[in-house]
C-alpha cells in the first residue's frame, strides 16, 4: 500500500487546494471526506486577485477564469439614496494581472479540483469516511475513522484539519474558537432573472445599506444572488417560503415581477478565530481555523491562502528537513494575523456600513467610504486590501521562518 505522509480531513475547497499544491510538489496525500461526494453547495462566489495569483502556477487560475465572469467594479449603495461609492479595479492594472473580482461559485471550484485530483497518482480521496478521533505524539498522528465497512485506524506524519467551521479536528485539539456570532440570520437566494433590468448601472458586486433590510447583490455566471437579513421573529421555514422570497425580491428590485428561484439558503454569520492553528503535527486551515462575515467574499479566499502557505511549508519540512516547529509557528503567526488584522477588519467594516441602525453613524461611515473611493491613492489602497494582495505582500505566503521578525 502507498504511504501517505499527509492526511487531509475534508474534501471542501480548502482541503482540495492543499491536496492540489502538495501533489503538485509530489507529496502523497490522503483526503478523508465524510460525505459521499464533493459538496455541490454554491456558497462562496468570489475569487480575489491575490488568490488568482497564488493559484496561477498550477494552471487552476486559467481554468477558473474560463468558467467565471469578471466584476470590474464594487459598488456601495444606499437603499433610499442610491450609489454613493464605487471602486474601480482598473486602478490595480499595474499591480496585478487580475484587476477584477472573479465571480464563480465555490461548487465550480470544488468540482474543478476534484476532476484534477481523482486520477492523480499522489492523491487518494476517500469519501464516506468520517474522522472520529485523533491522537498525536512527536513521532506521528493516529487517526480513527468511521466508514461504511466499520471503524478504521491508521498512522501518518501530518494531519491537516480542513473540516470546516464545526471542525472535529479543532475540537479534538481542545482549541478555543474565540469571537462572536451575529444574532441575525441571513437568507441567500439566487435567480437567473437579470437584476440589472431593475437596477440599471448596478455592478456585479453591490453592498446596499439599509437600517431594516440591507442587501448584498452579486452576479455569478448562472444567476444573480441576493443576500438579506431575516426578521428575528420569523422561523426558518417561513423565511424560506417561496412566496415570502418573491416579496423580498420584489421589494428589493421595486417590481411586481415573479422570479424563478434556483438557490435559497439560510445561514448565520460568525467572526471567530482559533486561538492557535496547530498542535504538534496537526494543523488547522480554512473555516476550521477562522470564520467571518461573507460581506467581502473573503472566507474561502483566506482558506485557500492558508492551504498554499501551509503546503509550501510541508514541502520544505518533508523534502528539505526544515524545522517543523519553526515552520508551523511561523504559519500560525502569519495566518492568524491575516485572519484578525485583515479579513476580520474588512468584513466587519462592510457589514457595519450596510447594517448600521444609527442614522448619523451610518451616514458618517458612508461618507468615509465615498471619500476613499474618490481619492485615487486611497481607493487603490482599499482595492489592494480587499483583493487580498496587501495581506500577501505584507505577511507573505510560505515565508521562511527566519524572515519573520
Ligand atoms: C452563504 C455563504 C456565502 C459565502 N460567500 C463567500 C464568498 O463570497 N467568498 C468567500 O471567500 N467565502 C464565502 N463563504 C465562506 C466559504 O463558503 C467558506 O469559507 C468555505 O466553504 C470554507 O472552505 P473549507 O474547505 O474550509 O470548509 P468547508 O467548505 O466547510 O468544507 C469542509 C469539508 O469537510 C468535511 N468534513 C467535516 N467534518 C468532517 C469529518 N469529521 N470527517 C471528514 N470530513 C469532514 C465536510 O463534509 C466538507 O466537505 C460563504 C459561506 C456561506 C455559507
Amino acid at each position: 500500500m502507498a504511504t501517505y505522509p499527509v492526511t487531509i480531513i475534508g474534501a471542501g475547497p480548502v482541503g482540495l487546494t492543499a491536496a492540489e499544491i502538495l501533489s503538485y510538489h509530489k507529496i502523497p496525500v490522503r483526503v478523508l471526506e465524510k460525505n459521499d461526494s464533493p459538496s455541490k453547495e454554491w456558497r462562496a462566489s468570489t475569487f480575489h486577485a491575490g488568490t488568482l495569483e497564488l493559484l496561477e502556477e498550477t494552471g487552476i487560475t486559467d481554468a477558473l477564469i474560463s468558467m467565471g465572469i469578471t466584476a470590474d467594479k464594487v459598488q456601495y449603495r444606499d437603499r433610499k439614496k442610491g450609489l454613493y461609492a464605487e471602486f474601480d479595479f482598473n486602478l490595480l492594472k499595474d499591480e496585478t494581472k487580475y484587476p477584477f473580482r472573479l465571480q464563480c461559485p465555490q461548487s465550480t471550484y470544488v468540482e474543478l479540483l476534484h476532476k484534477r485530483l481523482k486520477d492523480n497518482k499522489y492523491v487518494d480521496i476517500q469519501f464516506n469516511t468520517e474522522l472520529v478521533e485523533i491522537q498525536y505524539n512527536d513521532e506521528m498522528v493516529t487517526i480513527v475513522t468511521n466508514t461504511p465497512d466499520g471503524q478504521n485506524e491508521y498512522n501518518c506524519s501530518y494531519v491537516l484539519g480542513a473540516d470546516g467551521a464545526r471542525s472535529r479536528v479543532r475540537k479534538s485539539l481542545g482549541l478555543d474558537f474565540d469571537g462572536y456570532t451575529l444574532e441575525q440570520r441571513f437568507l441567500l437566494v439566487g435567480t437567473p432573472k437579470p437584476f440589472n433590468e431593475y437596477l440599471p448601472d448596478i455592478s456585479y458586486v453591490n453592498y446596499i445599506s439599509d437600517p431594516e433590510e440591507f442587501l448584498f447583490i452579486l452576479k455569478v455566471p448562472e444567476a444573480w444572488r441576493l443576500l438579506y437579513p431575516i426578521n428575528p421573529d420569523i422561523p426558518d421555514e417561513v423565511a424560506l417560503d417561496k412566496d415570502n422570497i418573491q416579496k423580498s425580491l420584489q421589494r428589493a428590485l421595486k417590481t411586481k415581477d415573479i422570479f424563478p428561484i434556483v438557490e435559497r439558503m439560510i445561514y448565520r454569520v460568525h467572526q471567530r478565530v482559533a486561538n492557535i492553528f496547530y498542535k504538534n503535527r496537526v494543523v488547522l486551515l480554512g473555516d476550521a481555523a477562522h470564520v467571518n462575515s461573507p460581506m467581502g467574499g473573503l472566507g474561502l479566499n483566506n482558506g485557500i491562502h492558508d492551504a498554499v502557505d501551509l503546503s509550501i511549508r510541508l514541502v520544505r519540512i518533508i523534502n528539505e528537513d526544515s524545522d517543523r516547529e519553526r515552520e508551523l509557528e511561523t504559519y500560525n503567526a502569519a495566518r492568524r494575523k491575516v485572519a484578525i488584522d485583515y479579513i476580520r477588519q474588512i468584513s466587519e467594516r462592510n457589514t457595519k456600513v450596510m447594517s448600521e441602525q444609527d442614522e448619523e453613524l451610518r451616514i458618517q461611515l458612508q461618507q468615509e467610504l465615498a471619500k476613499e473611493a474618490n481619492d485615487k491613492a486611497k481607493a487603490k489602497e482599499w482595492l489592494l486590501r480587499s483583493s487580498m494582495i496587501a495581506s500577501i505582500r505584507d505577511q507573505g505566503i510560505g515565508k521562511l521562518p527566519e524572515s519573520i521578525v
